[in-house]
């Protein structure tokens, strides 16, 4: 299983680390290791003194596929959910400045929350889906997926002409503006459309 995700897919959140709008998408992948097991805490690693979180809607893909046209895209996935794409701000910084591949930032062990899968018939309209990420229950990330720049099938197509997507892949769609640093202590849960997907505590 690998976990696909796209970068600088939503303008606010392009604006607010300073970077330059993408004219193509931003692709990254972490390791199956990344994934944060169920109900387990987050740790912080020693190597970051600023880990942020970045609360993302989520696909889970259903079947294998490469080179996926938009249209047949939505063949390709029955479930949505949310995750946190946990990224080393300070190292991911560094890697960048020197433009080196950002992996030890973004694929380090439980960088990848991945929450609870709902049916994608549950939603009317993929592309307005409200989400939102609370720590110590206050809003500090609220997206619509109406905003991102590339919407979950452009995103499949796109991807699936570099990687064949296989079963069980899972696909990070971008994060929203409002990222913001973790500390020890802190309680993050996120909702989609109103429905508590993930809650995590932060050591
Ligand atoms: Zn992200």
């Amino acid at each position: 299983m690998k976990i696909i995700c796209i970068g600088r897919n939503y303008a606010e959140h392009i604006t607010e680390l300073k970077n330059e709008r993408p004219t193509e998408p931003v692709v990254f992948i972490k390791p199956d290791s990344a994934v944060l097991p169920k109900e387990q805490d987050f740790y912080i690693p020693d190597f970051s003194k600023d880990i942020h979180y970045e609360v993302e809607v989520i696909a889970k893909i259903k079947r294998v596929g490469k080179h996926i046209s938009e249209k047949f895209a939505p063949t390709y996935y029955d479930e949505i959910g949310l995750g946190i794409d946990f990224t080393a701000r300070d190292l991911q910084s560094q890697l960048k400045e020197k433009g080196l591949p950002w992996e030890k930032a973004k694929g380090f062990d439980g960088a990848a929350v991945i929450g609870k899968w709902l049916p994608k018939t549950k939603f009317e309209d993929l592309n307005n889906l409200n989400f939102k990420l609370l720590r110590n229950n206050e809003v500090v990330q609220d997206g619509n997926t109406g905003l991102m720049l590339w919407k979950i099938d452009e995103i499949i197509a796109y991807v699936s002409a570099f990687f064949m997507l296989k079963k069980g892949d899972i696909i990070f769609t971008g994060t929203p503006a409002g990222v913001g640093k973790v500390s020890a202590n802190d309680y993050l849960s996120g909702t989609l459309e109103g429905e508590e997907l993930f809650s995590l505590n932060i050591k």
